[in-house]
């Protein structure tokens, strides 16, 4: 566990890192770097929610590529900047999220104003996913 992650669960937003289990079966030969996009071997990318979201639309539209995705060895330390750079965003934006739902809701004392500031929290939120960039076993 990183600093990072940790400073996202004391903002009390739920805590998008990956399950431990390991995912097998993925059928694939080629093995393509998530920062250069060359074809590459090196760390293998974990698996989460939001690379099985994508994979799953790809798979319904069958243009499926189902690349294995790797952190090839030349690009390990500006795949870990990037990293950090997305968990730090991830923290702030779903923190800034959850207190202006919080607040709004507390001033308004409506549903309605909940139902508003829920949007707005998560649209908040969902600015993180601007910055997004997979963990890796390089981490
Ligand atoms: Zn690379």
């Amino acid at each position: 566990m990183c600093w990072a992650s940790e400073v996202v669960k004391m903002a009390g937003t739920k805590d998008k890192k990956p399950e431990k289990k390991p995912k097998t079966g993925t059928p694939s030969n080629t093995s393509v770097c998530v920062v250069c996009h060359e074809e590459k071997t090196g760390h293998v990318v974990r698996d989460d929610l939001l690379i099985r979201s994508i994979r799953a639309v790809k798979n319904f539209l069958h243009i499926a590529a189902n690349n294995r995705l790797v952190v090839c060895k030349g690009c390990v330390e500006k795949h870990r900047a990037k990293r950090a750079d997305f968990e730090k965003k991830l923290a702030l934006y779903g923190g800034g999220g959850l207190l202006i739902i919080i607040i709004f809701t507390l001033i308004s004392r409506t549903l309605q104003g909940f139902a508003v500031s829920l949007l707005l929290g998560l649209f908040v939120a969902a600015l993180a996913l601007f910055s997004y960039h997979p963990a890796s076993e390089a981490k």
